[in-house]
């Protein structure tokens, strides 16, 4: 029995023992690599085909791996500071 959770990086889907999932990763010559699931393997989990397009097509758009989720919230941040200030400014 897994006493862990294996979540989509993509989607936040939950891994259940059926599902057909992946790792993406970057390689030590800076490739990104795709294989089947593997606990043993450090990368990004995916869920199936779907997730691992948009992983592969971020990585060649962006050179990034990270999920737009993960990214979004620290950006989020970013904004709310740089609005609060706005508003601190024109507050008065
Ligand atoms: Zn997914």
């Amino acid at each position: 029995m897994k006493m862990f959770q294996v979540i989509c990086d993509e989607c936040g889907a939950t891994k259940k023992e059926t599902n057909h999932w992946w790792k993406v990763y970057v390689t030590r010559d800076a490739c990104l690599a795709i294989s089947p699931y593997s606990e043993v393997v450090v990368g990004k989990d995916v869920c199936g085909q779907a997730c691992a397009s948009k992983a592969v097509s971020r990585w060649l758009a962006t050179g990034f791996l990270d999920s737009p989720a993960l990214r979004g919230a620290a950006y989020a941040d970013e904004i709310e500071a740089e609005n609060w200030e706005k508003r601190a400014i024109g507050a008065d």
